[in-house]
């Protein structure tokens, strides 16, 4: 059995350190905010290289406090690549802007910066950047396209915590990033967690603010915020995860070469590209082929789990029908069909790795 994910066994690998943090927490009563959620958000900001870290309730919430810290004008449109997870393009809306969709790149999956010229209109003040699957978007081509236009540039580094862009770390480029901490993502709490990464002390102050009813003494709020706090706990968890993560990572990057190897030469799978920019987190490794729901099946019956991110484009969803965009030409609206993800994780040996790939190399000579 190979599985997709396995954090018992991430759990077993570290448990004396992980139950003695959270003891601590509980000894402390530092629930909600305090010293454990401080000192996480010093560890991650100095992991990223940002001068602030804002902890928050989940990843989601970092997206929409983020984009609310902005200030943007009223009726802005944020163009958002039509491949993603949900998320990224609800908290656009959630916060009472316009989604604007853009197809992603045949290469690496992530916003194709040509698109997104043409997707400017006067109205257009952001971009979000969604560095899919952990690789990371072309930044200096976005970055360039945001001069430019004088845009903000969102990062949503929620599958690419440890990714670099040309040895810059993800999430220390764009204007304000943000980071989900689900159990499932590369570095992940024992329940939801998020955080907002920034140099821009504005925007820090105001999304904590934001995040905490608007909050700037006891019992006294500037405005109507919101509740989104980092909790004692899952802070205490991140913190000792974080020491992990460049491994565990490394770990994910052993196992994209073993894939990569293996598997080349097979007619019909596209296997991911990485750019010349790119370290790669590889939170999913993602092949695709016309054959996907054979290959699935065949790979289930072989005891080897895999995933689907995702079955659809975004403007394929129901919630998007109104923007009749789930019929256009775009690679986004093909990859539903033909995605499928393979195991890959810290949980994983090579002969694991190898295992996947007889069985991959089986399927396509039958
Ligand atoms: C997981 C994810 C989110 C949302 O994070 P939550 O912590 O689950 O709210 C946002 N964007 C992307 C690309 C994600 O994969």
């Amino acid at each position: 059995m190979v599985r997709f994910l396995d954090l018992k066994k991430q759990f077993l690998g570290i448990e004396t350190e992980i139950r003695a943090a959270i003891d601590e927490v509980i000894d402390s009563c530092a629930f909600i905010g305090g010293k454990y959620a401080n000192a996480f958000e010093n560890d991650f900001s100095k992991f990223v290289g940002t001068e602030y870290c804002v902890g928050v309730g989940n990843g989601t919430d970092a997206l929409e406090i983020a984009i609310e810290a902005l200030g943007l004008p009223a009726g802005s449109e944020i163009i958002v690549p039509a491949f993603s997870f949900v998320a990224s393009s609800e908290a656009v809306s959630r916060m009472g802007y316009k989604v604007v969709f853009c197809d992603i790149d045949p290469d690496n999956y992530t916003l194709c910066p040509e698109l997104v010229k043409k997707a400017i209109t006067a109205n257009t003040s952001a971009i979000m950047a969604v560095h899919l699957y952990g690789h990371p978007c072309n930044m200096t081509a976005l970055m360039d396209i945001c001069q430019d236009h004088d845009l903000k540039l969102i990062e949503d580094c929620a599958q690419a915590h440890g990714a670099e862009f040309d040895g810059k770390m993800i999430g220390s480029i764009g204007d304000v990033s943000c980071f989900s901490f689900y159990p499932g993502k590369n570095l992940g709490a024992y329940g939801d967690a998020g955080a907002i990464v920034t140099d821009n002390e504005g925007v820090a102050l105001q999304a904590r603010k934001i995040a905490n009813h608007g909050r700037i003494g006891k019992y006294d709020h500037e405005f109507e915020g919101r509740n989104s706090r980092l909790d004692g706990i899952q802070a205490a968890v991140l913190s000792v995860k974080l020491k992990y993560l460049n491994s565990w990572i490394d770990r994910r990057i052993s196992i994209a070469e073993i894939y990569l190897s293996e598997l080349q030469g097979i007619a019909s799978l596209i296997l991911p590209k990485r750019e010349a920019w790119a370290k790669q987190a590889y939170h999913l490794f993602v092949v695709r082929t016309e054959r996907r729901d054979e290959l699935a099946a065949f790979l289930r019956e072989n005891d080897i789990q895999c995933g689907i991110h995702y079955p659809s484009s975004l403007p394929q969803l129901s919630a998007y029908d109104h923007l009749n965009l789930a019929d256009m030409p775009w690679l986004s609206n093909q990859m539903g069909a033909e995605v499928l993800s393979i195991p890959i994780g810290d949980h994983m040996s090579d002969e694991d790795a190898y295992q996947v790939c007889e069985i991959i190399k089986y399927f396509f000579k039958k």
